[in-house]
């Protein structure tokens, strides 16, 4: 007896990274610190009364929680008219950004990134039965818009994913790059519709000062979406809250889509309460922003390169023999990732005391 696999994932292994049990854990951009007492207590009570109710099913729309992402956004990023009908949240932003390649990909349709970027999007597009069509970003590893608009208008999207900040190379996009895609895509997705252009601000909260949100930009452009989490700035990786942000009728759609009830009570209840205290976890955005700019700066000054962050990670090198650097760390307890271009590796930002143990750890793997 065979089991009647797709043929498109036979032999495909399950994505992510290792989990291994070391001391220094940098690989996977999370948040070092773990949620501050104050948010840990008003958890413990948000369960306590959605656990009275766990006999129903939860409110499938969780508005409460929609106005409530939307009140952050609005402070977060200084922009106007966010309401609960123009968010939408499910369990990781992965989950969102998979909702719209649901609604909007599909077979005969193809879905478009610029590379090297986060390598779950082709596989939305893989599970959606949607086309995938990556272009590579310039040596700098910005989007040249010119370039990148000639190649939408040529390959016709129905969607564009793009993370800003990028991971793995922690890349934000100017304002004006995201402006001059969204008025270019009005008509470049299949049969004259829009292209939906995706912007996944997954790091949004540790950009440098001067670089706006895409919610911004959002009044203007129907067929713009913003993704964003709670597993990073919030460190919340384990509650699996992410969100979007759109226009009504985007939204609705995703509404079509998604699983009926697949927002738990316990998830809704657990990411309120975060929200309630999202002045508190700031305060460890911004020592990672600190701590971030200056791993950028002791790597220059050992003579790696490193790439400019506005993420809680910075991707450098580079390596003539990567494996050996990466293998030559976790030796010494301190584990980053293997990923990105050829020769460079990505550490993600902890606490001051595991980035000593990681300049000490690459000081004697390199001899730098
Ligand atoms: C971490 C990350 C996410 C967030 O994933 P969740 O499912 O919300 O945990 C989204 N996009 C990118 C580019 C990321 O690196």
């Amino acid at each position: 007896m065979t089991l009647p696999l797709r043929p498109d994932l036979v032999g495909l292994e399950p994505y992510g990274a290792p989990q291994l049990d070391v001391p220094t854990l940098l690989n996977v951009n999370e948040n070092p610190y773990q949620p501050p007492e104050v948010v840990v207590e008003a958890v413990v009570a948000a369960v306590r009364e959605a656990a009275h109710g766990l006999n129903r099913y939860p409110d499938r729309d969780f508005l409460d929680l929609r106005a409530e992402l939307a009140g952050y956004l609005a402070t977060e990023s200084g922009a106007v008219g966010l309401d609960a009908s123009r968010v939408w949240a499910a369990n990781g932003s992965n989950e969102v950004m998979l909702h719209v390649l649901q609604a909007f990909g599909g077979p005969g349709r193809v879905a478009m990134s610029f590379a090297p970027t986060y390598s779950m999007y082709p596989e939305y597009a893989r599970d959606t039965l949607t086309g995938w069509h990556v272009v590579p970003r310039e040596p700098d590893f910005s989007v040249d818009p010119d370039a990148a608009i000639a190649e939408i208008r040529r390959v016709r999207p129905a969607v564009v994913l793009l993370a800003s900040p990028n991971n793995p190379t922690g890349t934000a996009l100017p304002i004006e790059t995201t402006r001059r895609l969204a008025e270019a895509t009005r008509d470049t997705g299949p049969d004259g519709a829009a292209t939906v252009l995706v912007v996944d601000e997954a790091y949004a909260e540790f950009r440098r000062e001067g670089t706006p949100s895409a919610v911004t930009l959002l009044p203007e452009h129907p067929h713009l979406a913003v993704a964003r989490t709670m597993s990073k700035a919030f460190a919340y990786a384990g509650a699996r809250i992410g969100y979007l942000a759109a226009a009504p009728e985007l939204v609705d759609a995703l509404r079509v889509v998604r699983l009926p009830y697949h927002l738990s009570a316990v998830t809704q209840a657990v990411a309120r309460a975060a929200l309630a205290h999202a002045d508190v976890l700031q305060k460890q955005v911004a020592a990672i922003r600190t701590e971030r700019d200056a791993c950028v700066a002791w790597l220059r000054e050992r003579g790696f390169v490193a790439v400019d962050s506005d993420a809680n990670f910075v991707l450098f090198g580079t390596f003539a023999d990567r494996r050996s650097v990466w293998q030559g760390l976790l030796d010494r307890g301190v584990l980053i990732r293997e990923t990105g271009p050829e020769q460079y590796l990505r550490v993600s930002i902890g606490t001051p005391e595991e980035m000593a143990a990681f300049r000490d750890a690459l000081t004697e793997v390199t001899g730098a």
